[in-house]
């Protein structure tokens, strides 16, 4: 088994508000959500490290193997949300969150776990699975259906709710909105987990197929597929001044963990 990992800041001054964490049987990806304002979140300790305690906390649990990472994930979310409740005003509808992508095997089975806007991208051989939670996008793509392009303020007020999308906040409830499932690691050839900064070359530029996204990182490795992530968004940027489309950051952090199985 190759186990790989690469994660860099898409702004040299704000810090990385991705956490990774990769080991032979456990790849976590936490991808911090970027607040409307910095100042104005009512947590004094800022989105990099509620990315940081909670993915260190989802790593801890995550090594009780009876435990499932559901379960894992709506602890850690108590013990960080335990970790500011006292000097943070954690009823702010912009309080820290962050989206979560895991995966864990154990035996000859690997569990995985998708919240929000991350990815878990499966090669079993003749089938890539892709697993990727839609609902923010698509709360964006309802309200849109209704006029106007929606502002941030519109869609952030769906977060956590029934009818809305899931992050990990301070509700440990969320925990059980992720994509959950298993495969047995007979037949896996390869895995990736990955921020969304990490999946632009296929998402939004579709330089690749998911497919080849996989070989990429199997021939060249995650520094060199987030070095030809920033390539293509430098490209854009370039055309957008041209054409002024609109497209959000030029950069956003992007982290991937990458496993190739003994198969492959
Ligand atoms: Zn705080």
């Amino acid at each position: 088994m190759r186990v790989t990992f690469a994660t860099e800041p898409g702004s040299s001054t704000i810090d990385n508000e991705d956490f990774v964490s990769a080991t032979a049987d456990l790849a976590v990806v936490l991808d911090g959500v970027t607040p409307m304002n910095r100042d104005d979140t009512g947590c004094r300790h800022g989105v990099a490290w509620y990315a940081r305690t909670l993915g260190a906390d989802l790593v801890r649990l995550a090594g009780q193997d009876a435990v499932s990472l559901a379960d894992c994930l709506a602890e850690a979310i108590v013990r960080t949300r335990d970790a500011h409740a006292g000097t943070c005003d954690l009823a702010h509808p912009d309080s820290p969150a962050a989206t979560v992508a895991a995966a864990r095997v154990r035996g000859n089975r690997l569990d995985y776990l998708v919240l929000a806007d991350s990815a878990v991208v499966l090669d079993i051989g003749d089938e890539v699975q892709v697993v990727i939670d839609h609902r923010a996008g698509q709360v964006g793509r309802r309200l849109s259906a209704n006029g106007a392009r929606p502002t941030a303020a519109q869609v952030r007020s769906h977060r956590n709710r029934p009818d809305g999308y899931w992050v990990a906040a301070e509700r440990p409830d969320s925990a059980y909105e992720a994509i959950v499932g298993a495969v047995e690691t007979t037949g896996l050839r390869r895995l990736m987990v990955a921020s969304d900064g990490a999946t632009r070359l296929v998402d939004t530029f579709g330089t690749v197929d998911w497919r080849g996204a996989l070989d990429a990182l199997q021939d060249s490795g995650p520094r060199a597929w987030i070095e030809a992530t920033r390539a293509a968004e430098r490209a854009d940027a370039e055309a957008d001044a041209s054409t002024r489309r609109v497209r959000g950051k030029v950069h956003d952090d992007a982290s991937v963990v990458f496993f190739g199985f003994s198969s492959s």
